[in-house]
């Protein structure tokens, strides 16, 4: 049946619905970016708080300024913003409907946004715009030149980004003596809460310097780690809903059954009480973000070139592979877990069978080309910081440096097998050149200031990394493989 706040009892055959009156609960965060990773994370542990029976004054009303979070709205409008997420593990597939989503407010309409964050209701501001909604630029500083962010600067009342709405909200409330919220971001970049504060404060420095210094004084950005793997929705997932749980839900959203968020305890106006329900409260989120980046992005930084090479496609297909399983442990145990700093009641080889265990679901059909694609800002933020660390502190990089002579070899553009690879990376030209020359010059490939840095100028490194890559042109990348495991490279 299709999905709405009237056909609950319906879909309750197939579904959990939620166990609160929907009519019960108030608004208490604006959300921007209504996308699947919202829906599957911070959503969700509201749905569980509020099924719990408690803090039904924390509702969610999202928010959007692209065209794309138009049609969204309509999509969740026809169905009272009720939210279908299919959790899947590796044997299991389970359905439920959520429902702490109470309104999305009209994309394009300032006056309105800006009213509803001037609203007292109103105690936090959340974001899931993605890396690139942040207007930093490469070197991770926020870029007031932007035209999109200058033009805010120069039509306050009016803005069109995130930033320029938040800005202008803070500004009424503070005309009308309303406190400021608190602004939460759950996108996936280090310190999220610092560039958001930079961008937040940066926006507002354009128009009115002294209110940006207030901001920053007076406004909290808590930094979070956030993660579940939330891919894509696409027709498949719809009628795959349709057809195993006959449920008829717009936009869906599918994800594994893991999630974690861990949220630095600042807030300015009060929030749920997201103990309750699985979040982690820390003073500093730095030891969880430096483990999942070196952990987790930089076990799926290692694992996708090998994976390519030898012509596999899914990410789960290359972990039942076992010279990449095993190349993928031997690499962790002895080169990145050992210098990862120790984080608060944690046990990083624990964490990282937890991460084996993810990366074997089948059901989340994550893709080889997706963990292959944008190297070459990966590399320098998950792999090679790790190789630096193990330098500095005098130990070999036999595998990390086979991680990037596996890196550079994928760039010389075919498989193992002769297939062309297709590469996604903005400096795939320059990259694609370098290797080429590297087949009979290694060194060709370590000219990248910006992406090998200090690395490159080790000679232990240098020397790891010609003979890794000379390897895999002479026997190919399962036996460079073997030879490491049998530590023979
Ligand atoms: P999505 O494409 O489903 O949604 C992205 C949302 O961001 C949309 O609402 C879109 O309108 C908005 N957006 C994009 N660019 C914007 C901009 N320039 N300004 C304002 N809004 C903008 O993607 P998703 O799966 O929801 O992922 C969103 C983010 O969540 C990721 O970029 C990442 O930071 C974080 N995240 C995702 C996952 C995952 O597995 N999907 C895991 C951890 C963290």
């Amino acid at each position: 049946c299709k999905l709405s706040l009237a056909t609950l009892s319906d879909v309750a055959r197939t579904a959990a619905i939620p166990c609160y009156d929907r009519a019960s609960l108030k608004a208490g965060i604006v959300h921007f970016g209504v996308g699947n990773f919202h829906r599957a994370h911070q959503a969700i542990y509201l749905d569980d708080l509020f099924n719990a029976g408690t803090d039904h004054d924390w509702a969610i009303v999202g928010a959007g300024v692209l065209p794309s979070d138009a049609a969204m709205r309509e999509k969740l409008a026809a169905q009272d913003f009720l939210t279908t997420v299919v959790e899947q593990d590796n044997n299991k597939t389970a359905a439920r409907v959520t429902a702490p989503m109470i309104d999305i407010l009209p994309v394009g309409d300032p006056a309105a946004i800006i009213a509803r964050l001037a609203d007292p209701e109103i105690r936090i501001v959340s974001l899931t715009i993605t890396e690139g909604g942040y207007f930093i630029d490469a070197s991770g500083r926020f870029n007031p030149a932007h035209p999109a962010i200058a033009a805010d600067g120069q039509n306050p009342d009016a803005p069109k980004t995130v930033f320029g709405l938040i800005v202008a909200g803070l500004k009424a409330r503070n005309a009308r003596g309303i406190g400021p919220f608190t602004v939460m971001s759950c996108d996936n970049i280090p310190h999220n809460g610092i560039v958001t504060a930079n961008a937040v404060v940066g926006t507002a420095a354009l128009s009115d310097p002294g209110f940006a210094d207030w901001i920053r004084e007076n406004v909290a950005f808590p930094n979070a780690m956030v993660d579940r793997i939330t891919p894509a929705t696409g027709q498949r997932e719809i009628d795959f809903l349709r057809d195993n749980f006959e449920i008829e839900d717009n936009w869906p959203v599918y994800c594994e059954e893991f999630k974690q968020w861990v949220l630095e305890d600042k807030f300015t106006a009060g929030r749920p009480a997201l103990e309750k329900v699985g979040v982690t409260f820390v003073p500093d989120v730095t030891p969880y973000e430096h483990m999942k980046i070196r952990i987790l992005n930089g076990g799926h930084a290692a694992i996708a070139y090998p994976a390519a090479l030898m012509d596999i496609h899914f990410v789960h297909d290359s972990m039942e592979d076992p010279l990449i399983r095993a190349f993928l442990a031997k690499l962790e145990n002895d080169e990145i877990i050992p210098i990862v700093p120790p984080v608060p009641n944690t046990s990083l080889t624990e964490y990282f069978a937890l991460i084996e265990h993810r990366l074997l679901n089948p059901k989340i059909a994550d893709t080889i080309p997706r963990l292959a694609q944008d190297g070459s800002n990966r590399q320098p933020k998950f792999i090679l910081p790790s190789t630096l660390d193990n330098l500095r502190q005098g130990k070999d990089v036999v595998g990390l440096a086979l991680v990037s002579a596996l890196w550079c070899r994928y760039f010389a553009g075919k498989t193992d097998s002769g297939k062309d690879i297709v590469f996604n990376d903005a400096s795939a030209e320059r990259l694609h050149a370098a290797a080429l020359k590297a087949k009979d010059d290694p060194s060709a490939f370590l000219v990248f200031d910006d992406v090998f840095g200090e690395v490159a100028k080790s000679e232990l490194f240098r020397k790891r990394f010609g003979h890794a890559l000379k390897t895999l042109w002479e026997k190919g990348t399962r036996e460079t493989l073997q030879l490491y495991l049998d530590g023979k490279l």
